[in-house]
């Protein structure tokens, strides 16, 4: 189990990917936009972040970089996720330096098996099936 960061803006995907994680033995942190999400990051150290890019303000894209930039929280995993499926937006999103990828709408074993990829090993946490 790990606690998870969750930087989204919508409320609809914020409860479903809260729920997912939850129901797997994680505990959750929500931020609704980017600022948010990196001083929660910075003060928690949470074992991952979902990190929506689509985000009033400063995007996704945008914290990811200052997180990976930054000694401090450069190691902690991000997942983007993305509602974009188009081919140069994907690059654009794994060029930011993030973990993992999962464009919306994702399925939740989808969701789970990143965040095992991501933070699995580092647990030994099984979110059983
Ligand atoms: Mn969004």
């Amino acid at each position: 189990m790990a606690t998870i960061l969750i930087v989204e803006d919508t409320p609809a995907n914020m409860k479903l990917a809260t729920i997912i994680l939850e129901n797997a033995g994680h505990a959750v942190l929500q931020a609704e936009n980017a600022p948010d999400g990196i001083a929660l990051a910075r003060a928690n150290m949470p074992g991952l972040i979902l990190m929506d890019i689509q985000l009033p303000g400063m995007s996704g894209l945008e914290a990811i970089r200052i997180l990976k930039d930054d000694p401090a929280t450069r190691t902690i995993p991000v997942i983007a996720l993305t509602a974009f499926a188009m081919k140069d937006e994907e690059e654009k999103i794994r060029a930011s330096g993030c973990d993992g990828y999962l464009a919306k709408p994702f399925h939740y074993k989808m969701l789970l098996a990143e965040v095992d990829r991501l933070i699995g090993s580092k647990t030994g946490a099984k979110t059983g099936e």
